[in-house]
Order: structure tokens, then C-alpha cells, then sequence
């Protein structure tokens, strides 16, 4: 089977800079940000997105990416938003499970349409 486009950058093939890394994910710049942080948190094992049976320590390992990064770009304490878009209807368009963390101005207070 043909490797997936995130696994391949997870795995390193392509150099790409991580801004964070443990055992499960890796978190790297967005190719076309959408706020002035926009990172994406991406586990190392391939899950089509949140509801493909994602272990707690996957799960947990995204947290403390989402923390570390927000500390690391400095929007932990001026606020960020994590989005996990999960099929069709919320415009997935990788199918390998990511987390955006988007942040560094202000996103508004709308849950949709906002990203
Ligand atoms: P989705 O719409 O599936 O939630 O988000 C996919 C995200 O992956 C998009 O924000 C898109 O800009 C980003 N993306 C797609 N291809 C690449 C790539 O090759 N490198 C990086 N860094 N981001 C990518
Ligand atoms: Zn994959």
C-alpha cells in the first residue's frame, strides 16, 4: 500500500523542520497557514482521523505537543485554538488524523468557518 503524505513527513523523509517530538507525534508548520501560528500536531502511526480507534497515549502525546508548541511559538498565554476536522463534512482533506493548533491573533468567537 502506498504511504500516506503525513506519514512520509512523520517519518522525516522529506526533512521537514519538527517544532516538537516524542515517541507518538511530531508537529510541524501548516504548508498554507491560516492564522500567524499554524501548526499541525501528526502521530507518527497512521489513523485515518479521531474516530479510527486512537489510543489514549496517542491522544495524550497530542496534548503535550499542543502545549509545547503553544510555550514554544508564544501563544500559550495570549490563547490558540486546536481544530481535529473529522471527514467529509468538516473538509478533511488529508485522511491521516492531525490536530491544527492556529493561533497568534485573534480567531473570533465562531465555532464554524473559523480555522
Ligand atoms: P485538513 O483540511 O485535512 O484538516 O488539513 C490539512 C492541512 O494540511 C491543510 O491545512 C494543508 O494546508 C496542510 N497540508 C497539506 N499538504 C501539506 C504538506 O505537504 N505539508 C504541510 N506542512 N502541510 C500540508
Ligand atoms: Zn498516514
Amino acid at each position: 500500500m502506498e504511504e500516506c503524505l503525513f506519514c512520509t513527513i512523520a517519518r522525516g523523509a522529506f526533512g521537514t523542520e519538527f517544532l516538537y517530538e516524542d515517541d507518538q507525534v511530531v508537529a510541524f508548520e501548516d504548508l498554507h497557514p491560516q492564522a500567524p501560528v499554524h501548526v499541525l500536531v501528526v502521530p507518527k502511526r497512521h489513523f485515518d482521523n479521531i474516530v479510527d480507534g486512537v489510543p489514549a497515549e496517542v491522544l495524550a502525546s497530542m496534548v503535550a505537543a499542543a502545549q509545547a508548541v503553544a510555550e514554544k511559538t508564544g501563544i500559550a498565554s495570549t490563547g490558540f485554538r486546536c481544530i481535529m476536522n473529522t471527514g467529509s463534512d468538516a473538509g478533511q482533506t488529508v485522511q491521516h488524523l492531525h490536530m491544527h493548533i492556529l493561533g497568534g491573533a485573534s480567531l473570533g468567537e465562531g465555532l464554524i468557518a473559523q480555522r
